[in-house]
């Protein structure tokens, strides 16, 4: 171990890229330290393979980031993927170098799947695109239902209490799903041939104002909606104060999701209207509460 120009800890790809590297660039001295075995490594169960941009026309490395970024639905950090989608070519070509054996067609080009989240064809693998799996991604918007957690249990509480909202004056949009619409959402997907490969987003296809929200709601339970008018941006300032930034967005900002695709490829739609949903989850919360 004195005799090592550089240790490095960790036999995935990461490590022993970097040590590979080490030893034939810089002419080191490497020793490679890891957990129990050498084989024990998440690279190891990477069987899907490698997303890059290896065929410009038509893919584009603008394109892979808008995959990406819609695959991640706002969790990505830009910058970082930006990096992933620009130097993934080269590290493959890297990895190919190395002596990676990707698997080929019989004229000897790169063999392209395509898996849940890219719009083409651009994920290199070795021994087949192994899991044999036809990824479906399936992006929902505000899920509600028996069981529904967090801010819409909360607002199911303040309004069976009366308690007087200060959100007559929020002008807003958002979509939601109701548990029984994503579910055989996911069912329709799971059968239907159009949907390998395919991100899908699903909503009820009736998005509500946070005031309407509240008067379905209240309608469903029999009570009154006590709404009143409060200036939203002073509503924002107070809880921002309040350390309630996040929970008050989301009652009084936009986010709307279209599930047009999901009708269009799928012949998708929602078998549960809003009013039905929310009368069926409301039903299940004052059974609940006894
Ligand atoms: C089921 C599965 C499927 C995946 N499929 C894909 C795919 O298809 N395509 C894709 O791009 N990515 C895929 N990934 C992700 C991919 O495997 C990882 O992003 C990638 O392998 C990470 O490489 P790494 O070298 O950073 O880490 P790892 O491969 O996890 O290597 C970390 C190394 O550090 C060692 N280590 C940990 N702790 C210590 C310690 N204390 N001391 C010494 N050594 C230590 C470990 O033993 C291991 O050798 C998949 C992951 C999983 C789990």
């Amino acid at each position: 171990m004195a005799d090592l120009d550089l240790l490095v800890l960790g036999s995935g790809v990461a490590g022993l890229s970097a040590a590979v590297r080490a030893a034939e660039i810089h002419g080191m001295r490497v020793g490679v330290l890891t957990k129990a075995e050498l084989q024990q490594a998440t690279t190891r169960w990477a069987q899907g393979g490698v997303a890059a941009v290896l065929n410009e026309d038509p893919d584009s490395t603008d394109l892979h980031l808008a995959d990406t970024l819609s695959a991640g639905a706002g969790l990505c950090d830009v910058d970082a993927v930006r990096v992933l989608v620009d130097e993934g070519p080269s590290r493959v070509h890297e990895l190919i170098a190395l002596g990676a054996a990707f698997d080929r067609d019989p004229q000897g080009r790169l063999l392209l799947a395509r898996e849940g989240g890219h719009s083409l064809p651009r994920i290199v693998h070795a021994g087949g695109a192994a899991t044999g799996l036809e990824v479906v991604v399936i992006r929902p918007a505000l899920v509600y239902g028996p069981g529904v957690k967090a801010n819409f249990l909360r607002l199911l509480g303040l309004i069976e209490r009366g308690v007087p909202l200060p959100l007559a004056g929020v002008h807003n949009r958002r979509s939601l799903v109701g548990v029984w619409n994503l579910c055989d959402l996911i069912a329709t997907a799971a059968r239907h041939p159009a949907a390998a490969g395919e991100t899908f987003l699903v909503s009820d296809q009736h998005d509500l104002s946070t005031p309407d929200l509240v008067r379905s709601i209240a309608a469903a339970m029999g009570r009154p909606a006590r709404l009143f008018p409060f200036p939203t941006p002073v509503l924002r300032l107070a809880a921002r104060i309040a350390g309630q930034g996040g929970a008050v967005e989301r009652l009084v900002g936009s986010l709307q999701v279209d599930s047009a695709k999901a009708t269009r490829l799928l012949g998708w739609l929602p078998r549960v209207s809003v009013d039905d949903g929310l009368r069926r989850t409301v039903e299940w919360y004052q059974s609940r509460s006894g």
